[in-house]
């Protein structure tokens, strides 16, 4: 029997109307940002693998590090145990992310990193006796797809079936352009009069809700008045993170830094699944007592895994390498040229860069919004062309593993133009 036709009968993909999908494509192998199928069709990886891989496709470093791990420990339980793997990972990561930034908490995704620092806020408040409940959460935000997560993530079409069991938060304007004032003012309104435990956003370049960017300023205002009233904030450099705004992290534009950060998808390389949340002493000493109630009640059975950890340290040694970085600020250069085309073009609005990623709203015929037929025109066109990228609704983006090439960077460039010019 076919590959597909097993999956048919045995899986349930994500994010899939099983009934009317089309067929997934069974991919066997990866090289650099190159992905090929089952009869050997060769296809671009334009979005790095749901925006995780940075580095490439079975990159051979990376492999031989998790190789070598697998050898010597596979797994052990975090609770009452330790290894290097763990502990080198959280003192380079103590090293490169804002210098506020002292202890890391694992876990194992981008979702459960941010429940990590929403407990982490909510806990923090409880373990002094404070009764401090409300998030504020900025409009289009995506933080993932457990309940915490989608409690503080906009209330949209993925939300709807929950939204009844979903906590309240206090939603304020995201500081695009036009929008700082209003976003500013809000923030300061739900801090005077509710009871505020922390602010939570994704910096700089909001993913999901729709490849919207916005500038560090008036966030870094914002910033300023949380820490001014001692309101934890908690960056979500999911996304973000290891490189992808053109800087280690989003929050290296901010001159005032969160006090909670949560990372994944990059942080492995895109290798393998591992989250994880880091905070500043401060929140970490709210959680020291005698009282064994105030510790932080939280993990999971991979906790600190050995061998992600093996491969996240191995990412981090790329992420040192000089060519990662002229490999970074190459795409950065040549999006923007791109940019520049797309922008003379009709059927493309929008237009939006930040570091590695590019972004516009296509405009076809018909509607716009997450189910539009636009999406799927424009996806099947791409895929007929090797080309994978994944629109949200009507915007189109690319995120491209560091080490494409030139060449690679050109034929997703000009399948794209090919694209627009079909609508
Ligand atoms: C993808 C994403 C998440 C969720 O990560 P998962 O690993 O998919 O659970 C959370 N926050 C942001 C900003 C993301 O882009």
């Amino acid at each position: 029997m076919k590959l597909i036709d097993r999956d048919r009968r045995v899986i349930w993909h994500p994010y899939t109307q099983m009934k009317t999908a089309r067929s997934p494509i069974p991919i066997v192998r990866g090289e650099g940002a190159r992905l090929y199928d089952e009869s050997g069709n060769e296809y671009i990886d334009a979005i790095s693998s749901w925006w995780v891989n940075i580095h490439g496709h079975a990159h051979p470093y990376i492999a031989q590090k998790v190789a070598d791990q697998l050898h010597k420990l596979e797994h052990v339980i975090f609770a009452g145990f330790t290894h290097e793997p763990a502990v080198e990972l959280a003192e380079r990561l103590v090293k490169v992310l804002p210098s506020n930034q002292s202890k890391v908490f694992y876990s194992d995704n981008g979702s459960t990193a941010v429940e990590v620092g929403i407990k982490m806020a909510l806990q923090y408040w409880y373990n002094r006796g404070i009764k401090k409940r409300k998030i504020i959460a900025l409009s289009n935000s995506y933080h993932g797809d457990t309940f915490g997560a989608m409690s503080v993530s906009v209330r949209d079409l993925f939300t709807e079936p929950f939204r009844d069991l979903l906590f309240e938060v206090i939603r304020i304007p995201t500081p695009t352009k036009g929008n700082e004032e209003a976003s500013i003012s809000g923030l300061s309104r739900a801090l005077s009069t509710q009871d505020v435990a922390a602010f939570i956003f994704e910096p700089l370049l909001q993913g999901a809700g729709g490849m919207i960017v916005y500038d560090a300023e008036p966030l870094d205002k914002m910033l300023a008045t949380c820490s001014k009233q001692e309101i934890p904030t908690i960056a979500d450099e999911v996304f973000t993170g290891f490189g992808r705004t053109g800087r280690f992290f989003a929050s290296d534009f901010l001159e005032n830094k969160p006090d909670i950060i949560c990372m994944s998808k990059g942080l492995t390389g895109g290798t393998m699944a591992l989250g994880a949340t880091s905070c500043t002493e401060y929140i970490y000493n709210g959680f020291l007592s005698d009282d064994k109630r105030k510790s932080f009640f939280h993990g999971h059975s991979y906790t600190g895994n050995p061998v992600a950890c093996a491969a996240a340290l191995a990412s981090l040694d790329l992420m040192e390498e000089d060519d990662t970085w002229k490999n970074i600020a190459r795409i950065i250069l040549r999006h923007k040229q791109f940019a520049s085309r797309l922008i003379k073009h009709p059927r493309a609005e929008n237009v939006r860069q930040i570091g590695t990623i590019v972004a516009f709203d296509a405009i076809g015929d018909e509607d716009t919004g997450y189910l539009n037929s636009l999406r799927d025109r424009m996806n099947d066109f791409c895929i007929n062309h090797r080309i994978i990228v994944r629109p949200l609704g009507n915007v189109m983006y690319l995120i491209p593993p560091y080490c494409i090439t030139d060449h690679e960077l050109d034929k997703v460039y000009t399948t794209l133009i090919s694209m627009l010019d079909s609508l």
